[in-house]
């Protein structure tokens, strides 16, 4: 074991009854979706572990939350970063690493970036992005598709 491994190892412990450890995040990306998640809004025990290292990525983010497992939309993650993996906890054991799949809607997550698109001045509309290519996870604005692609990566 070499003393980067041991690094990895280390960061990769700690122990959660239930909840999730949502891993390989694009380094940088971990607070983004926190705030996405709405982790920022909830009481649950969450950790962010920026920069780790990774021997497939170089360098990537973590962030493990503990809380009762139903109440987290993986939805988001999918969309946010596809790359992400998942382990989901119940009674301290991973029951399920699910594969993060594009929604084919997203609904009030993020805002249409087109100054001249009706959301921008009807402020009562939701915010609705569709899937349009599935491939590459290319969204457009369900009003004047704009597109939408991250932020970064
Ligand atoms: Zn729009």
């Amino acid at each position: 074991m070499t003393a980067k491994d041991r690094q990895e190892y280390k960061l990769n412990v700690g122990k959660i009854e239930e909840g999730f450890v949502i891993d390989h995040i694009h380094p940088g990306r971990g607070m983004e979706l926190y705030y996405y998640l709405g982790l920022d809004k909830r009481d649950d025990c969450v950790a962010i572990i920026q920069n780790a290292y990774s021997k497939k990525m170089g360098k990537k983010d973590m962030i493990k939350v503990e809380c009762p497992i139903q109440q987290l939309d993986l939805d988001i993650i999918a969309f946010l970063d596809h790359t992400a993996t998942i382990d989901v906890i119940k009674d301290g054991e991973i029951i399920s690493k699910p594969k993060l799949e594009f929604p084919k809607k997203i609904v009030n997550v993020i805002k249409c970036r087109n100054p001249r698109c009706i959301t921008s001045t009807e402020h009562e509309l939701s915010h609705v992005f569709h899937l349009t290519d599935p491939e590459n996870g290319t969204y457009r604005c369900k009003y004047c598709e704009t597109k939408w692609t991250p932020i970064s990566g």
